[in-house]
């Protein structure tokens, strides 16, 4: 859980200012008796805030569709629902992730303009050369296409562990010339085994230039062993564990007990290892990484303040320092609010750039020592906003608000008391109607587990007691102010839409973390959202749901959605949702719970004349995430086959049967694990 619900709401609150206009409770969803033909796209983008955390790649166009500019501000835009269409067409299953490769491009190109821009600004005496930290997002085609949008900006790779190296050090280019600067950095993170220290080493024998951040003090000893052994000369880094502490999920991954990290006194171990081997003229780089979405602006400074002086204290103790690593935690904004909630961030890219390049300029200048080059390992700024996950709407549940008509004879005290509780709800009594209408309701399933009321009676209850929170309802959105007591309601009513998803393998964060994530209609918007709703997926699991919301002010329980039948069209017109801004973690973190596997992915880049399908990822069949369980397919299909020979032998199944069983069954081996139209 990031920072509790009521600190959000104070939080957010001391940093809207003139937004507060625009201010929308779960209840005041400006429908105050307004027509809905008269609900415009300039609706849908304030209710789904796709300004805040789409631009400049996602916006709405008069078509009520959501489109994609891959190229940002400059370049052409794509219609994301004919995207959908065009790719089902071409048999790629929903659900589907749609990568597109121009917003990479476009992340590196902004990071890399911001430190420019903050560069020139401050005349900062050196430069940037930012890595890309490879757990962010580890998949083939996204380090290769970073690596070759990189080029031009010197962009390098940060490596985690053993897997994450030996990505780096067969996609990266081999250093032409040292001495110039001009090439991108390998970063070396992670636990470190003889076996990795000694890649890396052996590797600048191929031209790389690995530089291994000690991150244990155990580091050292194998380090100065092995490039003993091959007489090859390391670059080293320390990482250091500051004292200026992260906030939110990720806040604990600085301070003293950290996981990761050397504490003051072992980078001072360090230092001495180092020189009385002669090679403290190895050690070049300073990093920490003080966690992950860092929403506040004032914790980066902190952060860096205290670096640029150890940075000043290492070249004070003779090391040979390089490069100020800052490590990773530029935001981004899930829920467009601009603030320090947990979501967002109260800065943007250019600030963030400006804050570390002025910092560390004047914590140079102040003790008369050269500016190191600036290192940032920017993950989730860079990969998150390139995928968006799009699933279809299976079906929904709705919460019955008419209340049963027949009025019989002798009914139940408890039930006549409940219809003249529905009966007398007006403007004036509804907070108190709600809270007799929720008593009657405990009490008459009192009385049913005592046996005097019959299972009749007790649906006749339940049935009245939802149509009163209905009524209720209905007023209570009509309201400027909503009574705190009142504020379950939408839930109690919410509709639950049933998704062809698993939010255990698609948005893993969602459910370990509840981090959210903009969640929004990708067509229809020009039409009103006349319904509340929580996503349920298609797991078994009670926690494969989503019922938490991006709101301007707090998180919202329930999200504004169309009826799935569109009444104005045909009946079986696909209801499709978006998931936005899942680049970053989701997919490696994702799991296969109820053998729900990867999902198709596709990666569109831009051309003047369009788009084009540059590559497409088929998601697991049954048969496949069967195998890593164990589960040979053949083996299966042999047992049921036997099976079915005997049944027909005892007669319990006709020939057709048998055929049509062991037909499906096979059928199924090579389909994806996800729900699938009815051809
Ligand atoms: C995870 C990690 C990063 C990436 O952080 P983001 O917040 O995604 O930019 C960078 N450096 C290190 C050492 C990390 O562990």
């Amino acid at each position: 859980m990031g920072a509790p619900i009521k600190a959000k709401i104070t939080q957010k609150a001391e940093n809207l200012n003139s937004s507060l206009q625009e201010k929308s409770t779960e209840f005041g969803q400006r429908d105050n008796g307004v027509n809905p033909n008269s609900w415009t796209i300039e609706d849908s983008e304030k209710l789904y805030r796709i300004q805040g955390w789409g631009e400049p790649y996602f916006s709405i166009n008069a078509a009520g569709h959501v489109t994609v500019s891959p190229k940002g501000d400059h370049g052409g835009s794509l219609d994301l629902y004919q995207l959908v269409e065009a790719l089902r067409r071409r048999n790629i299953e929903l659900p589907l992730l749609i990568r597109f490769s121009d917003i990479l491009a476009d992340r590196i190109e902004r990071l890399n303009a911001c430190f420019a821009k903050a560069i020139a600004r401050y005349n900062y005496p050196n430069v940037y050369r930012g890595v890309y930290p490879i757990k962010c997002n580890q998949h083939r085609h996204i380090v290769e296409s970073l690596v070759r949008y990189g080029k031009p900006y010197h962009f390098g790779l940060e490596a985690g562990s053993k897997p994450e190296l030996m990505i780096a050090l067969a996609t990266l280019e081999p250093v032409a010339n040292p001495q110039n600067n001009q090439f991108p950095l390998l970063i070396c993170n992670g636990y470190k085994d003889q076996e990795y220290i000694e890649t890396a080493l052996l590797a600048t024998r191929l031209g790389q230039r690995p530089i291994i951040v000690i991150e244990q003090l155990e580091e050292v000893d194998l380090i100065l062993k092995i490039s003993r052994q091959f007489e090859i000369k390391p670059i080293v880094g320390v990482r250091a564990k500051l004292s200026s502490k992260g906030i939110g999920r990720w806040g604990n991954s600085a301070g003293d007990r950290a996981k990761f990290g050397l504490t003051i006194p072992e980078i001072l171990t360090v230092v001495n290892r180092l020189e009385a081997c002669q090679m403290l003229d190895c050690l070049q780089l300073l990093h920490f990484h003080i966690g992950s979405q860092i929403s506040s602006i004032s914790v980066i400074k902190d952060a860096i303040r205290e670096a640029a002086q150890i940075y000043g204290e290492l070249v004070k103790l003779g090391a040979h320092m390089q490069y100020l690593d800052v490590g990773g935690g530029l935001g981004v904004d899930y829920d467009g609010s601009k603030t320090n909630f947990y979501a967002s961030k109260n800065y943007n890219m250019q600030n963030y750039a400006n804050d570390i390049v002025a910092e560390v300029k004047e914590a140079c200048e102040e003790r008369n020592i050269t500016a190191p080059v600036l290192v940032s390992e920017s993950g989730r700024a860079i990969a998150a906003h390139h995928s968006v996950l799009i699933f279809d709407v299976l079906g929904t549940n709705e919460v019955p608000r008419t209340p049963p008509i027949a009025v019989e004879e002798k009914e139940h005290l408890i039930i006549r008391n409940l219809r003249e509780t529905y009966n007398s709800i007006n403007e004036d009594n509804y907070q108190e109607t709600f809270h007799d209408a929720a008593q009657f309701k405990e009490e008459a399933i009192s009385l049913f587990n005592f046996g005097y009321l019959s299972l009749k009676e007790r649906s006749k209850a339940e049935q009245l007691y939802w149509a009163c929170c209905g009524k209720i309802l209905e007023i209570a959105r009509k309201q400027e102010y909503v009574p705190d007591d009142l504020e379950d309601l939408e839930k109690i009513m919410a509709s639950i839409y049933y998704v062809n998803l698993s939010v255990f393998q698609s948005a893993a964060d969602a459910w370990a973390i509840d981090q959210l994530f903009p969640i929004m209609p990708i067509h229809r918007l020009t039409e009103e959202p006349t319904q509340r709703g929580i996503l349920a997926d298609l797991t078994c699991d009670s926690d494969g749901k989503i019922d938490k919301f991006i709101d301007l002010t707090d998180v919202k329980s329930v999200l504004e959605l169309h009826p799935f039948k569109n009444p104005d069209r045909s009946d079986n017109e696909p209801y499709y949702l978006g998931m936005f801004l899942m680049g970053a973690y989701q997919e490696i973190m994702g799991n296969l719970h109820n053998l729900f596997g990867d999902t198709n992915v596709v990666h569109i880049t831009t051309n003047p004349k369009g788009y084009q399908i540059e590559y497409l990822v088929k998601g697991d069949t049954i048969s496949e995430v069967l195998g890593y369980v164990q589960y040979n397919a053949e083996d299966l299909l042999e047992n049921i086959r036997r099976r079915t020979e005997q049944a027909l032998q005892d007669n319990r199944i006709t020939l057709e049967e048998s055929q049509l069983l062991l037909q499906d069954y096979e059928r199924s081996l090579r389909r994806y694990t996800y729900l699938m139209d009815n051809d």
